[in-house]
């Protein structure tokens, strides 16, 4: 078993027709990158760096310590591509000094649709542009790219690219070293995958949080156990919004995979494959299984009765269905 796994670790993630599928590890924290690798990921596609803001009282992480802890996942992965997202936070993830945040929790607003991910970003300038000082050095010492929570806005876009260019001054003037990035957006509020053409006039790729573009989508707070049963990732609804930002970042040429739940879940490899996914990112004990499924997958036979599923009011019979019926396995 344990030399069928090896062996698998090194196994290129290659569909029966011959489609190169790329398989991404999420993290945490740089201690987490030796796993991804130890995994076979062949890249981070997401670091939440708000774990790295978290659970430490009233204090966060300046530049050089946030720095430090960019360039050490990103020598941890020898070259491999690092996603670094820009800190999350709000939400299911607050910071111990967003007291107004929690104010407002205790008033019965939702902080779900509050000042959460980017929009936090955005309303602390200062510190938005430090974080992305601290990932533009760190692309010195490899591939890195950012990666934008929640973008919802073609403000905030402009304000992004600003910040950004406003924090390459800054380093351009004290003389610091920084890499060249891509700059990707995460798709994850409904109103982000119904412009993914014109975000991606700006952004260099997409990725979609697709547990977050669930919760908007079907209004189901993930945290509320009372409306958990609602929370259907195969929602039409949730699929269709899926299928056309893989076919729109396809169409424009640009990279996109996703990295929510959805991506480490081997019932729905064969839909995404067949909606044009070449790129999933995930919890790095999901990949062997993932692979496994990969490696089974013709992508074309799925490709001809997508419409089918996606139109159907219980796409997940019908897939099952399909996969079942005369297809070889
Ligand atoms: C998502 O929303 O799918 C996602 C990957 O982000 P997070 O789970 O960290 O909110
Ligand atoms: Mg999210």
């Amino acid at each position: 078993e344990r030399a069928r796994l090896d062996r698998l670790r090194h196994t290129p993630a290659v569909t029966l027709d011959g489609e190169v599928v790329e398989l991404l590890a999420n993290i945490e924290m740089p201690g987490d990158a030796p796993s991804a690798l130890d995994a076979g990921a062949v890249g981070v596609g997401l670091f939440r760096s708000e774990f790295l803001f978290m659970n430490r009282g009233g204090d966060l992480p300046g530049e050089e310590e946030q720095f430090e802890a960019y360039r050490a996942a990103v020598e941890a992965l020898q070259g491999l591509p690092v996603t670094i997202r820009t800190v999350d936070v709000g939400a299911d993830k607050p910071l111990e000094r967003m007291s107004q945040q929690e104010l407002r929790h205790e008033h019965g607003l939702n902080p779900a649709l509050g000042l959460r991910a980017i929009r936090w970003s955005l309303s602390e300038p200062g510190m938005f542009r430090q974080q992305l000082r601290a990932i533009l050095r760190a692309g010195a010492f490899g591939k890195v790219r950012i990666l934008v929570p929640m973008v919802a806005q073609m403000s905030e876009v402009r304000l992004i690219f600003e910040a950004l260019a406003r924090a390459r001054q800054q380093l351009d003037d004290a003389g610091r070293a920084y890499g060249p990035v891509e700059v990707g957006a995460m798709i994850e509020v409904p109103a982000a995958a119904l412009l993914v053409e014109r975000f991606l006039r700006h952004f260099d790729f997409v990725s979609l949080g697709t547990n977050d573009l669930i919760q908007y989508t079907l209004a189901i707070d993930r945290a509320d156990e009372a409306v958990a049963h609602l929370y259907d990732p195969w929602h039409p609804a949730v699929l269709q919004l899926i299928a056309r930002t893989i076919a729109c970042a396809r169409q424009s040429g640009r990279g996109v995979s996703v990295c929510g739940e959805m991506a480490g879940d081997p019932a729905f490899t064969e839909l995404l494959l067949a909606m044009g996914l070449r790129s999933f990112s995930m919890h790095p004990a999901r990949i062997a299984s993932i692979k496994q499924r990969v490696l089974r997958v013709d992508t074309r036979r799925l490709a001809a009765h997508l419409e089918e599923v996606l139109a159907s009011d219980a796409p997940q019979a019908a897939l099952t269905q399909l996969q079942a019926g005369s297809w070889p396995h």
